[in-house]
């Protein structure tokens, strides 16, 4: 346990550099890193510039393509405390097809109205970033003789599936720590609204649908099956009839969400009997699962429309999953871990009360570090509003950067002290 004193300097030095710390989110956003198409050396030099500036340590480029760099950067510790990963991805989503007109600020102009920074990537998760830095740069200052090592994994590539960032990181340079934070966005009704200690997974699939293609004009003369109706039947049934089985989890009350149909596809043009129809679907399985687990399930249930209806001529393609991790279980920290309770301990310290523990709605990086590189990690826990991400005037409150930078500066002080 740090000593009061160490704690006061701690929360003090962020209060000191409040100004710095958000004139830096500012010049983050204003540096654009739109994923797809995805090229981080502009946003990944002006983080290595700070982490210099701010006397963190040497910044090391690790990067599977040059234009798509990871920043890492170690505050090294005497020998033998633990590693403390402090993750958070550089890149950002486009700023949106029917989006782009919603913004009613320029999206890569940061701009502050009141106590709100409006800006691509505000919220996802730029802020977050800057509260990792500055939360290494107050410890460096004022405690610069750790036990420990703090290592700030800033990545790419995290909007669009992460090969370039978390997954090359975990995977090839193999990157490692006894525990790691990711700072996504964890507020979904307010800022800080929880410790996010747990996240969701997801399979997603295409169900194609094969028909008879003829003209249609005589479509009533021959035994025929239209490959859109017939899909449309199937996704019917799929949305009122299929059972995702899993065990009750804690923290997601709901289960797991069933998103039907997120894409549909279907006959080419009027004359022509649709001899292909095809619906995708995204479900997101939960902390304890593997998409394979949902993948199962499924199978079962168009097994059973089969096995009703012979001639049904219907497969069921994932879409999108890289073979292994169909069969990754989709991470959590347990609540008695030791950093969760440090991290709870540090936001009582800042807030005056505990921030809850709760699960992250989506997905993270987590489901990487933790699936490929073994790291135990907390899939989100940094400033911002979920709902605000990937949408128009994307926003983060400034005091919620300032509280999270001291959340993760007293966190950081106490697990490697
Ligand atoms: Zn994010």
């Amino acid at each position: 346990m740090p000593s009061e004193d160490m704690q006061r300097q701690v929360v003090s030095w962020v209060d000191d550099h409040r100004d710095s710390l958000i004139d830096f989110t500012c010049d983050l956003v204003a540096t654009p890193s739109v994923n797809p198409p995805g090229d981080e050396r502009a946003v990944a030099d002006v983080v290595a510039a700070r982490l210099k500036k701010l006397e963190i340590g040497e910044p090391e480029i690790v990067a599977k393509e040059p234009h798509r760099p990871n920043v890492l950067c170690r505050m090294k510790g005497a020998d033998g405390g633990p590693v403390l990963c402090y993750n958070g991805h550089i890149d950002t989503k486009p700023v949106g097809d029917g989006a782009a007109d919603d913004w009613e600020t320029d999206p890569l102009t940061p701009t502050i109205i009141g106590d709100r920074l409006y800006g691509l990537g505000s919220t996802d998760m730029k802020s977050g970033v800057a509260s990792l830095i500055y939360a290494s740069a107050a410890l460096r200052a004022v405690a610069p003789t750790l036990r420990g090592d703090l290592l700030l994994a800033l990545t790419a590539d995290e909007e669009t599936g992460s090969g370039y960032g978390a997954i090359h990181l975990a995977n090839d340079y193999g990157l490692k720590a006894d525990i790691a934070l990711i700072a996504e966005p964890s507020g979904v009704r307010r800022e800080l609204e929880q410790i996010c200690i747990a996240s969701r997974g997801t399979f997603a699939f295409e169900v194609r649908v094969r028909g008879t293609q003829m003209h249609s004009s005589i479509s009533d003369q021959f035994p025929s099956v239209n490959a859109s109706v017939k899909m449309a039947e199937i996704l019917a049934r799929m949305q009122h009839e299929l059972v995702v089985r899993h065990d009750p989890h804690p923290l997601y009350p709901g289960g797991v969400t069933r998103n039907v149909g997120v894409m549909v596809n279907g006959g080419v043009w009027y004359g022509v009997y649709p001899g292909e129809a095809s619906f995708a679907c995204d479900i997101r399985i939960l902390p304890g699962m593997t998409p394979a687990d949902a993948q199962r399930d499924v199978e079962a249930f168009v097994d059973g429309l089969r096995a009703a209806d012979p001639d049904l001529d219907v497969e069921i393609v994932s879409a999108i999953h890289r073979a292994e991790s169909m069969t990754m279980v989709q991470p959590e920290v347990p609540a008695d871990d030791p950093f969760v309770r440090i991290l709870q301990d540090a936001s009582a310290t800042v807030t005056g009360e505990p921030i809850p523990l709760g699960g992250f709605a989506g997905g993270t990086d987590a489901i990487f570090l933790h699936g490929y590189g073994g790291i135990p990690t907390i899939p989100a826990f940094g400033p911002g509003l979920l709902p605000l991400a990937h949408g128009a005037n994307e926003y983060v409150g400034l005091e919620s950067i300032v509280q999270a930078c001291k959340i993760h500066a007293l966190a950081a002080l106490a697990y490697l002290e």
